[in-house]
This record gives C-alpha cells, structure tokens and sequence, in this order.
C-alpha cells in the first residue's frame, strides 16, 4: 500500500507505552509508508516497548537529559541509516513536587529541570539531527495551550510549553535557509503518563472533554494523522507553526 510518506525515514522520539501520542504518531506514520526509529529514554521504558512495538521496529536509547545522548543517538542513526527526513520530539518531564506546588513554590532546580527536558531538548535534538537531515526535512514537538493561558494546575508545565513554542518560531527561522521546517501541535488533552502526573488530571480531562466541540476528547490515532501530514510534503508551506489538533478546546 503506498502512501504520502513513501520513502521517507522518521525518528519518533518519546513513545513510552501504548497511550502515548508518539505512538499514535507512529502508527499513522507506518500508515503511510515511512520507515520509523524509535528513542526511548532508558531501559525500563525499552523493556515497557518490547510489549507492544513490533520487533522490526529500530529502537535507539537518548535520554535527552544530557546534550551527548542526543549526539551519540543521532550519529548512530546517521551512520546505521543514513539521512533521514524528519523527527518528532514528544517528550515533557517536571518533578512531582514542581508539577504539584504550584508556580511561586517551584525552586530553580524544578525550573531547569523541567525547562531542560521539556523545551532546551528540542534545540539540542535539533542541532544534533541536522547533519542527518535531508534537504527538506521537518521537525515537530509537542506543546499544550497551557503555554498561553493559566490552565489550573498545568503550573510549571505551562512555562515550559511557553519556551518550547518560541523555540519552535526561532528554530524554523533559522534552519528555514537550509530547508528543514519545524512546528507544533498543540494536542488537547489525552489520559497518557505524562498526564498522571498533573495534579487533580481527572478533572482536567474531563473540563477539556466538555470543551471540545462535540463533547469527544481528540485521541492519539487523530493527532498523529496531523503529525503524519506535518512530516510530509504535503506540509511544505508550513513552518514557524503551532497547530492546534484539540477538537476545538482552544476556542472556548
Ligand atoms: P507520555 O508519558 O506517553 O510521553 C512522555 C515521554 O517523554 C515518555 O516517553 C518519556 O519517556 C519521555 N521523556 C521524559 N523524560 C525524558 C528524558 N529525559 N529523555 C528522553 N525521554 C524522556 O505522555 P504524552 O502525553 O504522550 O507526552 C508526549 C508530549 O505530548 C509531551 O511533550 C506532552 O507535554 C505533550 N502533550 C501531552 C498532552 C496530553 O494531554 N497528554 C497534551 C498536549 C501536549
């Protein structure tokens, strides 16, 4: 079966179990025709991997807390694959007492740690792919409208959205000459890991569900056809972009 990905290779960097939005990425993806790597952060997610990934699928260790994981991964990635074309970056992480005590309580370790993982990684990972991007190649992360409004509880995540989506704006200005794209979606919420660790996340869900325009959360199989499109061709007069796939959440 062929499809609008035909021949291109993608690294998919953040699926942790079944629910991720990465994996729902990968899926539409592997839909329509790429080849995809996965990165996991370290070897108790690769063991949660091996349940569900189908053994074909590549698999490369970066925990993206230390700029020479990123370097290592991606020259492993050149040199066992060549150029690739393009990558998604779905990963977030905050401590639980950060996430949980609210934004004036968070100490300048939970600050550059949340900042680190969360929106620096991307400018890493975006330096370090870019000597195995193709010529047209596209990079895309994942943010949430906590970054421009003050979503209860979404505390220090919110701030870090913040950056990660001016990171995409400088980003795609600057890698634009050499014909890489970057953008974001902005994913409404979904019941994932990273979710859990909000507090009061029941509710947030559940506000959110209400607020989409047909009462139905977006799910990870809808955001990751976007994600498909962004890596495509097809999204070649797009960059610089955060595009909102939340069923309309953010309107409201
Ligand atoms: P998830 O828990 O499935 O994925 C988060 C991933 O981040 C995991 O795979 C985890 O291993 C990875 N990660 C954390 N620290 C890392 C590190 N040091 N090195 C490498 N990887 C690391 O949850 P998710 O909701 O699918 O999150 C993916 C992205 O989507 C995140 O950026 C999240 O903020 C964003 N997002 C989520 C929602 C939602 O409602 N779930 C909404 C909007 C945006």
């Amino acid at each position: 079966m062929s499809g609008f990905l035909d021949g291109k290779t993608i690294v998919i960097m953040g699926v942790a179990n079944k629910r991720s939005i990465a994996w729902g990425c990968t899926q539409a993806i592997i839909n329509q025709g790429a080849k995809v790597i996965l990165t996991y952060q370290n070897d108790r997610i690769k063991k949660s991997l091996a349940r569900f990934v189908p053994e074909d699928l590549d698999l490369i260790e970066c925990d993206v807390s230390e700029d020479e994981n990123i370097e290592k991964a991606f020259t492993k990635i050149g040199e066992t694959y060549g150029k690739i074309d393009g990558v998604i970056h779905a990963i977030a992480f905050a401590d639980k007492d950060t996430l949980t005590s609210g934004l004036v309580h968070t100490t300048k370790d939970g600050y550059d740690l949340a900042q680190n993982i969360s929106a620096y990684s991307l400018i890493a990972v975006a330096r370090y792919a870019q000597p195995v991007l193709n010529d047209t190649a596209s990079i895309m992360t994942l943010t949430y409208f906590g970054s421009t409004r003050a979503i209860p509880n979404y505390n220090m995540m919110g701030v870090a959205k913040a950056a990660l989506e001016a990171n995409v704006r400088y980003l795609a200005s600057e890698l634009g000459t050499k014909g890489i794209r970057v953008n974001a979606i902005s994913a409404g919420a979904v019941k994932t890991l990273a979710v859990t660790g909000i507090k009061h996340h029941g509710e947030l869900l559940k506000e959110s569900e209400s607020r989409t325009v047909d009462q139905k959360s977006v799910t990870t199989d809808e955001i990751g056809n976007v994600a498909a499109f962004l890596m495509s061709d097809l999204s070649t007069g797009m960059t610089g972009d955060v595009v909102y796939v939340d069923k309309g959440v953010h309107l409201i």
